[in-house]
């Protein structure tokens, strides 16, 4: 690990940076990630932003969106410039499994790794630590990273408020989830302040859908959606068949699971869906039911309590399956 003032020190002559975050970046990921970059390329360094997969279509109004350099389309010019970067900030993860075959290459680099993140259990690959779980987003923590480490909130300006304020609001449910303090409050008041339009972004992320994305939401709850009332769970599952009848693009499935927690007394809800090569599970739940818990026992994911993912590489039903097997053992918690 090095210290603050060393990382200063580092970061006080223009440097060549690598910002990465996590596989299928949410607005979080590259609204923390673009928020960091423009501020430090304010500050003279050559700067670039790469994810390792594409993100939603509804992210790319971001400013300096443009900038991104995607690793699954430019695996070369990516590592290239990992390999040359003094600096990686790891941005909104915690474990480099979660940047997939990038996560291996930033490993054997020489480079200072930074960590600003918010979830649970990290492992220790970085050499500076911006963490704290109660965090309510990665953007929440460059944000005072910035101005409370760095002494710099004169560089944030419209376009690093913008991106900051987005991953605040998306991370926070539209700040509505319990890490939504005042202080979160404060800080996109501040965000206001410097220029974020609050409307705006709210508009251009969450009324930005395409039909299809619609007329496929309707469907998971008419006719994908089944209610265990016995163990107040939810599930909608999806086939691959299903997403390419919808057309169903990166992001566009992004929320769903929310509408099957939001049912009366429904305390776990699950989105079980067919990707390429595995099914993908995202869970929310209330309370002290421990989502991430799940995922990391019997998913090979993890996150948060109340919002986790994971993977299985069992079919679709069998996977359902396992997940319905499973809620025996949280059945007096889902009870409560
Ligand atoms: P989502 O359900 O929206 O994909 O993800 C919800 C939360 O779970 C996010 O905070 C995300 O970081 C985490 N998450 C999703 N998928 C995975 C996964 O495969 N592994 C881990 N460790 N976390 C995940
Ligand atoms: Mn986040």
């Amino acid at each position: 690990m090095i210290s603050l003032s060393e990382l200063k020190t580092v970061l006080a002559k223009p440097q060549k940076i690598v910002i990465t975050t996590h596989h299928k970046p949410d607005g979080d990921a590259m609204g923390s990630s673009l928020g960091l970059y423009g501020y430090l390329i304010q500050k003279g360094h050559h700067v670039s932003v790469i994810t390792p997969t594409d993100y939603p279509d509804f992210l790319h109004w971001l400013p300096n969106n443009s900038d991104v350099i995607i690793y699954t389309e430019a695996a070369e010019k990516s590592l290239e410039l990992v390999n040359e970067a003094a600096v990686i900030f790891c941005l909104d993860f915690n474990t480099l499994s979660r940047i997939n075959e990038l996560g291996e290459h930033i490993r054997a680099t020489k480079a200072i790794k930074v960590m600003i993140d918010h979830h649970l259990e990290p492992e220790d690959f970085d050499d500076f630590r911006h963490w704290n779980i109660n965090a309510c987003a990665a953007a929440q923590l460059v944000y005072d990273f910035i101005v409370n480490e760095l002494n710099e909130i004169e560089l944030i300006n419209k376009d690093v408020a913008t991106c900051l304020y987005t991953g605040i609001m998306t991370d926070s449910g539209s700040f509505r989830f319990p890490s939504a303090t005042s202080q979160v409050y404060r800080i996109a008041a501040d965000l206001m302040d410097l220029g974020a339009e609050h409307w705006r972004i709210h508009q251009l992320v969450y009324d930005n859908a395409s039909e299809n994305r619609l007329r496929f939401l309707g469907y998971c709850l008419s006719s994908k959606l089944e209610i265990l009332r016995d163990f107040n769970t939810a599930i909608i599952t999806v086939t691959a068949d299903e997403l390419k009848n919808y057309d169903i693009a990166t992001g566009d499935t992004e929320g769903i699971v929310n509408y099957a927690l939001s049912i009366n007394g429904i305390k776990l809800a699950a989105f079980i869906i067919e990707r390429t090569d595995k099914v993908k599970l995202s869970l929310r739940s209330t309370g002290d039911l421990p989502a991430n818990e799940i995922c990391k026992k019997y998913f090979e994911g993890g996150g948060h309590r109340n919002a986790a993912g994971g993977a299985s590489d069992k079919s679709l039903a069998e996977t359902v399956a396992t997940f319905k097997n499973i809620l025996i053992e949280y059945k007096t918690q889902l009870l409560q």
